[in-house]
């Protein structure tokens, strides 16, 4: 039975907690979206947007729409039928991202991983030398696959593609990477960036966006995919440089407010902060892996996630019924399993809004809801938490 009383306490990798200052700053009253002062709102909000992007050149469209849109909206603007594209497999969101390519009529390649080691970035170089007429038009990546709580080295691939001479885009999935660790479009070479605003950007859901870099915009001019709603031509020859139809105004006063919050903390140490909690969570499972006990899904050390981490189940016992013990016994909403990980792995998103007591009281929950279970697992998974926190 959930308790009634109290907050509760939402870990899921995304969406993620609204601070209360951008939940009030959201609630705003309708406003024209050519008024000149909802404008200069807008503005500000594209150029923090890019600020927080770190994109120094190039265009940023912005849509109604979650993660998916962007991926579409990416794809159609920047491809023509039957493009290669070179997928870099990390787990459930690369895979649905190739998917949607295919189903657009794209030809999509894949790099093969291990979903629990990470992809090998000499296995991208590899296949763009194997390409010599360099048809592979572009390389895509999922910074932070929120799936399995593994990272992929950006700047490694973009020194992979250049080591090959390859002339093929880089795209980059940032949705549950940007703004809760280091990021930099320009400096990466990144040519576009699929972003969201429900993860570590603090939103509610439903506005998402692509920054293309100067080269992007010249293949966009070159695509041939039919496009409708998503269509970058059409939205720059808008007001807005972004959106077909009404701008939902209340997304950019939560905006300005996030990116305050953020700016006033300092993005430096905005992603100190996301370390010191990924620390801690990760001091917690390998606690509990003692014993037989669910453990770090992930298991190349460097490339865990400081956004979010993926918790594989002992063989035997089911991560969808320690999940409804924290939902129902505790008010604890976790991550579940995605796709082929479905009932395997529980997650705990630990980005956004959030601090050491927070993330403890779910790291409680979660050792509770275990032994409520009756999940074998090692003990002292919190005061090794504590202790990484007190450091
Ligand atoms: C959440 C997420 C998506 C999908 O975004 P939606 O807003 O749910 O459509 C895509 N990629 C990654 C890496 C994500 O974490």
């Amino acid at each position: 039975m959930i308790s009634p009383r109290g907050r509760h306490f939402f870990a899921n990798p995304g969406p993620t907690n609204i601070p209360d200052s951008v939940l009030l700053a959201t609630a705003h009253a309708s406003v024209d979206f050519n008024d000149p002062a909802f404008f200069a709102v807008y503005e500000a909000g594209r150029a923090g947007l890019q600020r927080v992007l770190r994109q120094d050149s190039g265009e940023l469209f912005l849509y109604t729409a979650s993660g998916h849109g962007a991926w579409d909206a990416t794809l159609v603007n920047l491809f023509s039928p039957g493009d290669r594209l070179l997928m870099i497999a990390s787990g459930y969101f690369s895979d649905s991202w190739a998917a949607m390519a295919a189903r657009l009529g794209l030809t999509v390649e894949t790099v093969a991983a291990d979903w629990r080691r990470g992809a090998d970035i000499a296995a991208v170089e590899k296949a763009l030398r194997a390409d010599a007429k360099g048809t592979i038009r572009a390389v895509c990546a999922v910074h932070n696959e929120t799936s399995t709580g593994l990272v992929l080295p950006l700047p490694a691939i973009r020194a992979a593609i250049d080591a090959a001479r390859h002339p093929a885009l880089f795209l980059v999935d940032t949705i549950s990477s940007l703004g809760s660790f280091d990021f930099r479009m320009s400096e990466w070479g990144i040519d576009a960036v699929v972003g969201g605003s429900q993860k570590g950007l603090m939103l509610p859901a439903g506005l998402s966006f692509t920054a293309v870099s100067e080269r992007g915009m010249a293949a966009h001019r070159e695509a041939g995919l039919a496009r409708g709603y998503f269509d970058w031509t059409a939205m720059l020859s808008r007001p807005h440089k972004s959106f077909m139809g009404t701008v939902p105004v209340t997304f950019f006063y939560g905006l300005r407010e996030a990116l305050r919050l953020l700016e006033e903390e300092g993005l430096e140490n905005v992603f100190a902060r996301h370390h010191r909690l990924a620390g801690g969570v990760r001091a917690a499972v390998r606690a509990w892996a003692g014993n037989h006990g669910p453990e770090l899904y992930g298991i190349t050390p460097e490339r865990l996630s400081d956004s979010v981490t993926t918790i594989l189940m002992p063989e035997g016992f089911d991560a969808e019924a320690v999940r409804a013990i924290a939902r129902e016994r505790f008010n604890v909403s976790l991550g579940g399993g995605l796709g082929a990980l479905g009932g395997k792995v529980f997650r705990i998103g630990h980005l956004g809004d959030l601090n050491e007591a927070m993330v403890m009281g779910t790291l409680a929950a979660v050792d509770m809801s275990l032994t409520r279970a009756g999940v074998p697992h090692g003990g002292g998974a919190l005061d090794a938490a504590m202790a990484s926190f007190a450091e």
